[in-house]
C-alpha cells in the first residue's frame, strides 16, 4: 500500500520513508546500515526474498517514487521531493529491482506517449520487477546513427507485422516487453519514417540469441522478429511519431547512465568511489592517495552537475540534453575509476579469486560479493561505458549542437527518402 506523501516536508517524506523501511526489511536491517556493519547487511540481504521484496517496494511507490500513483506504483512525487526519499533509500542500501532499463528508459516513455489503458496495464508489474522491458533500437548498421535503421513494420489490420533484426539487446533474453523502433515509411527522409511500439518478446517470431561479453556474462543479446506482431493501438504516439518518441527515452538513458538514477554508479559497472575509499583507507602511497582524491573530486563534480540537471527537470519538466554532459562524464570517469581500482589491487586485479556475476546477480539479489571478482569484473565492464547509450563521440556531437548551439554536422542522407540512401548491409 502506497503512503500519501502529497504535500509533506523533506522531513516528513524522509520518516515516512524510515517508518516504512522499519516495517517491510527485515528485523535488524536499518541498525546495521546505520552502525555501517556491511557484514550484516550482506547476511540480511542474502536471507531477504528478492522477487517479494520488489513487488511489495514497488507497490509501495519507493522504486517509481517520481511516477503518477493512480497507476499503481508511484507517489506521485516532483524530483525535488523523490531526492529525498532516495536519500534514505541509498542510505539503507536498500534492494533496488533490476529492471533498469524498464524503469529509466521504458516507464517514462510510456507515461510521456501511452495510452491510459497502457500506463494501467504495464506500469505496475514494470516497477515491481514482475514485468522487464528491454529497449530494441541499434541493429547491426544503425547505432550512432539509429534514425537509419532496416527493421520493417508493415500494416495488417489491427496490426502490425514486423522483420527485421536487434542488436546489444540488453535483457532482451529475459524481458516481456521490448520497446521497439522500425520503420513505417520507406519513402520519407530517416527520421520522419519511424514509428515506435511496445512489443510482446514472447511471441513466436522474436528469436533472442544471447551474445556473451568480455566479462563472462550474456548480459544482451540479438533480437531476430520474423512475422512478429504488434498491435496498432500499442504504437506510442501515431505513425511517423517514432523519431519524437525515441528522443523522449534516449534522454532518459543518459539520465540513467549519468549516474544520476536511483541505481547509477552501480548499475555503470564496478567500484563506487566510497568502496574504493574504505578499501584502500590508510594507504601509504602518495601517489595513490592523490589519485584516491582525485577520484573523490571527480565524483562530488558529477553529482552536482547531476543535481543541477535535476534542478532544471524540476522546474520544466522533462530530462533535456544536458543528460549527455553527465553521460559523458560519468562513462569516462568510471573507465579511470575502475583502472584506478584494479591498479591499487595489485596481482589480484588480472588474477582474481571467484566467479564474475551476472547483470541480474550484481544489481538485484547482491550476494556475498567476492571482492577481487568484482573489482576485475568493474574494470573489465566499464569498457563499455563509452559505446552504450550512445558513444562519447556522440555525446559531444550532440553538446556541440544542442547545448553549445554550433552548426549541425554535415549528414546528406537526412533530406533523401529512407529506401533512396545508399547502405551495407
Ligand atoms: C553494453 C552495451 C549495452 C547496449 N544496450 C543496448 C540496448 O539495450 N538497446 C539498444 O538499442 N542498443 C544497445 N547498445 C548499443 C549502443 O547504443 C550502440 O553500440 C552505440 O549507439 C554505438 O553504435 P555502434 O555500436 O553501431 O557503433 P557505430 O555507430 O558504428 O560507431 C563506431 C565508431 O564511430 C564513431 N562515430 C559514429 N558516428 C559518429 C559521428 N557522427 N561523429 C563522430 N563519431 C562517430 C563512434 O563514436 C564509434 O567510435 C548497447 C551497447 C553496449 C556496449
Amino acid at each position: 500500500m502506497a503512503v500519501d506523501t502529497r504535500a509533506e516536508s523533506p522531513e516528513q517524506l524522509r520518516d515516512a520513508t524510515l517508518v516504512w523501511l522499519r516495517e517491510q526489511l527485515p528485523a535488524g536491517w536499518v541498525e546495521a546500515a546505520d552502525r555501517g556493519d556491511a557484514d550484516a547487511l550482506a547476511s540480511l540481504r542474502a536471507g531477504l526474498d528478492y522477487d517479494d521484496w520488489c513487488v511489495r517496494f514497488g507497490e509501495a511507490g519507493y522504486a517509481t517514487p517520481t511516477w503518477p500513483a493512480e497507476y499503481g506504483a508511484g507517489l506521485s512525487l516532483t524530483p525535488g521531493e523523490a531526492k529525498h526519499v532516495n536519500d534514505v533509500l541509498n542510505h539503507y542500501k536498500v534492494p533496488r529491482p533490476y529492471n533498469i532499463i524498464g524503469i529509466g528508459m521504458g516507464g517514462p516513455t510510456l507515461i510521456a506517449w501511452g495510452t491510459e489503458e497502457m500506463k494501467h496495464r504495464l506500469l505496475k508489474p514494470l516497477a515491481c520487477n514482475q514485468e522487464i522491458w528491454c529497449q530494441l533500437f541499434s541493429e547491426p548498421v544503425a547505432g550512432s546513427d539509429v534514425a537509419g535503421l532496416a527493421t520493417r513494420a508493415v500494416r495488417d489490420g489491427d496490426e502490425w507485422v514486423v522483420n527485421g533484426q536487434k542488436v546489444w539487446t540488453t535483457v532482451a533474453h529475459i524481458s516481456r516487453w521490448g520497446m521497439l523502433l522500425c520503420r513505417t515509411n520507406p519513402d520519407v527522409p530517416k527520421h520522419a519514417g519511424l514509428s515506435y511500439f511496445v512489443v510482446d518478446m514472447h511471441q513466436p517470431g522474436v528469436e533472442v540469441r544471447p551474445l556473451v561479453q568480455i566479462t563472462g556474462d550474456a548480459e544482451f543479446n540479438e533480437v531476430f522478429f520474423t512475422d512478429a506482431r504488434v498491435r496498432n493501438d500499442w504504437m506510442l504516439g501515431r505513425e511517423g511519431d517514432g523519431w519524437k518518441v525515441a528522443i523522449t527515452t534516449l534522454m532518459n538513458e543518459r539520465v540513467s547512465l549519468s549516474g544520476a538514477g536511483s541505481i547509477g554508479g552501480d548499475a555503470v559497472g564496478g567500484s563506487p568511489v566510497q568502496r574504493l575509499l574504505e578499501r584502500h583507507r590508510g594507504i601509504a602511497d602518495p601517489l595513490a592517495r592523490q589519485q584516491l582524491a582525485q577520484a573523490y573530486i571527480e565524483s562530488r563534480l558529477i553529482r552536482l552537475n547531476n543535481e543541477r540537471a535535476a534542478a532544471k527537470r524540476k522546474s520544466g519538466g522533462e530530462a533535456g540534453p544536458e543528460g549527455s554532459i553527465t553521460k559523458l562524464q560519468q562513462a569516462e570517469f568510471n573507465q579511470r575509476l575502475q583502472k584506478l581500482a584494479i591498479d591499487l589491487e595489485g596481482a589480484t586485479g588480472v588474477a582474481w579469486e571467484g566467479r564474475n556475476l551476472s547483470l541480474t546477480e550484481r544489481v538485484g539479489r547482491a550476494p556475498q560479493v567476492e571482492e577481487d571478482a568484482l573489482v576485475a569484473f568493474g574494470f573489465l565492464r566499464a569498457q563499455a561505458n563509452t559505446i552504450e547509450g550512445g558513444t562519447s563521440d556522440i555525446m559531444r556531437n550532440i553538446l556541440g549542437e544542442r547545448v553549445l548551439g554550433l552548426p549541425k554536422e554535415p549528414d546528406a542522407s537526412r533530406e533523401m527518402a529512407w529506401k533512396d540512401v545508399p547502405r551495407s548491409g
